[in-house]
């Protein structure tokens, strides 16, 4: 409180005002005082003279000592100096009658002296020194001054409370006002006047809740806004009319490596240096129409659309895009994949049908032949129902439409009775087949569906076998490594090494692609359909293990998967 201009400018001017009425009146009223007491004398002094008259007209008309001493001794009683003159005579009784300075404070009294006849004979002059009636004012005076002492005491005490009641709410205010210009909002003036003040108070107060709540609001929408978009799994931009960036969510960052707080406020072009992207902002600002497009950024592929935003005042636009990367990759292996099926199945039916065709023209009666052009049918259809059986087993894999029995499968017995599936083949190619667990292991076993490792088995030997001339050698071996306490499970390798063509290096990382042949009319040859391997790493795959492959060409290749052990 003490601290406040205002208080002590209320304060000052108040405790003014009340001193210097204060001051006025009293001097007022001592003025009046004073000139009431000089009334009063004179009139005392008059009717001293009237007492005097008697015996100093006597003393005048006689010069008697009694009339004399008469006068002598009234002026003693009445305590004012007496001078009677007439006949050229004059009698002064009374104190000594002041002289100098202290004569102008005299109060004086005159009365002519008059005989029988009415004739002037003389004069009584009544006189009494100031003295006694400045004593009295300057009594009067000092306790006015006592009462003003009081008084004004009491009066600034009152200032004081009176002020207070004034400055402080309006303190309060300021106070309140200044804590929301700050930011924090919902403030409340406690102010328990009943009076304008407290009525500004209380509008003050709730003018506070009415915007913290509103603030809470625009707070709640913003974070939901915010939410919203920085789920978003679609990069959001926003731009204004002169391409700079208002906003843009986290997802539009990460899809064009820049951080979203960082190109507020920047020009579009310089967060995303495209300038297709660049153009159609500016078309869909221009012309107020949507563009969407394609945009390749960085070996990605992203689909873009520009919404105009349209408002009274403000132009810009919205950009919304994508990843299409993914989209694009599937859409193109499914294209591939179409592509590729109509051609492995185009080249078995042209021969069937040509085998067919040859017959209806008359290699049907030739009875030499026609078994020949019979058997090719049989061959191709042969080949076209592997074909398709594959691809529906590949299909299945894929799709894990096909629940896997997962069992602790031995692989012993399943590589042994692989091996006696092939063993004919083998033998008819001059190829030696050999299966190798390691010592004293005889129980390995893993996690699998006992169809699909058969399946693996047979589809690795059966291509080492395919691709390895006469002579080579075809081995079938496993290991397991133990899984640590608490670390990784232990898993499996099963190796089917050959000592054939084997593969160029260039062309290894593709054989487990679909229909990818290294040498494709050597494969056809074989009654290959391009899909073995492709089925080996989804089967694989399935059991939460993997496939890969080591070869050198003319040397041989070794073909591993690993699969968790059981
Ligand atoms: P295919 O039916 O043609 O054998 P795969 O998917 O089984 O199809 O194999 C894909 C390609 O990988 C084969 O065409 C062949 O070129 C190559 N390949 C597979 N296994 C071997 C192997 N053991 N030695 C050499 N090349 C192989």
């Amino acid at each position: 409180m003490l601290k406040s201009r205002l208080f002590w400018k209320l304060f000052l001017a108040f405790a003014l005002v009340n001193l210097l009425t204060a001051a006025a009146l009293m001097s007022a009223s001592l003025g009046w005082q004073r000139e009431e007491l000089v009334e009063l004398s004179r009139r005392e002094l008059t009717s001293v003279a009237v007492l005097i008259e008697a015996p100093a007209a006597e003393w005048v008309a006689t010069r008697s000592e009694d009339a004399a001493r008469r006068v002598r001794e009234l002026a003693e009683q009445v305590g004012a100096t007496v001078r009677v003159s007439g006949g050229g005579e004059e009698l002064v009784a009374g104190p000594e009658p002041p002289r100098g300075a202290a004569e102008q404070n005299t109060v004086h009294a005159q009365r002519p002296l008059t005989d029988d006849g009415g004739r002037v004979v003389g004069r009584i002059d009544v006189t009494r020194p100031g003295e006694t009636r400045a004593e009295a004012l300057a009594a009067l005076g000092e306790r006015y001054t006592r009462y003003a002492a009081v008084l004004a005491g009491l009066v600034l005490l009152v200032g004081f409370g009176l002020v207070s009641h004034v400055v402080g709410p309006v303190q309060e205010l300021d106070r309140a006002a200044r804590a929301m210009a700050a930011g924090a909002y919902r403030q409340r003036a406690f102010v328990g006047n009943n009076d304008e003040l407290g009525q500004l108070a209380q509008s003050f107060n709730r003018m506070s809740e009415d915007l913290g709540r509103q603030l809470d609001e625009l707070r709640e929408r913003d974070h939901r806004q915010a939410t919203v978009l920085g789920g978003m799994i679609e990069g959001v931009i926003a731009i204004d009319g002169r391409r700079h960036v208002l906003f843009a969510n986290a997802a539009a960052g990460k899809l064009f490596g820049f951080f979203p707080p960082q190109v507020e406020a920047r020009p579009l072009l310089e967060a995303v240096r495209n300038h297709a992207l660049h153009q159609a902002v500016t078309a869909a600002i221009e012309s107020r129409t949507p563009q969407r497009l394609e945009i390749d950024w960085e070996e990605r592929v992203m689909s873009v659309q520009v919404t105009p935003l349209v408002g009274d005042k403000t132009t810009g636009a919205i950009v919304v895009m994508h990843d299409t990367t993914e989209l694009r990759r599937l859409e193109n292996l499914r294209r591939d994949f179409v592509a590729n099926v109509s051609h492995e199945l185009k080249t078995p039916l042209s021969a069937i049908k040509a085998n067919a065709e040859t017959l209806l023209r008359g290699a049907v009666d030739d009875l030499e032949n026609r078994g020949r052009f019979l058997q090719g049918i049989d061959v191709q259809a042969d080949r076209l129902s592997v074909l398709i059986q594959d691809m529906l087993s590949l299909a299945r894999i894929e799709s894990a439409q096909q629940p896997f029995a997962i069992h602790a499968v031995p692989i012993a017995p399943a590589v042994q009775e692989c091996l006696q599936d092939y063993e004919q083949q083998a033998e008819v190619k001059g190829v030696a087949l050999a299966a190798a667990g390691p010592d004293g292991r005889p129980d390995v076993r893993v996690k699998a569906d006992p169809e699909g490792l058969r399946i693996i088995l047979n589809n690795l030997v059966d291509n080492a076998i395919k691709y390895t001339p006469a002579g080579g050698a075809v081995r079938v071996s496993w290991s397991e490594t133990d899984g640590a306490a608490g670390g990784p499970p232990g898993v499996v390798r099963i190796q089917v090494a050959d000592t054939g063509v084997g593969i160029p290096g260039e062309k290894i990382a593709r054989v487990f692609e679909r229909f990818y042949r290294v040498d494709e009319a050597r494969s056809r040859e074989m009654g290959g359909t391009g899909l073995g391997l492709s089925i080996v790493k989804h089967l694989a795959q399935s059991f939460g293990g993997s496939v890969s492959v080591d070869s050198r060409p003319k040397e041989g290749s070794r073909f591993v998967v690993t699969l968790p052990a059981a």
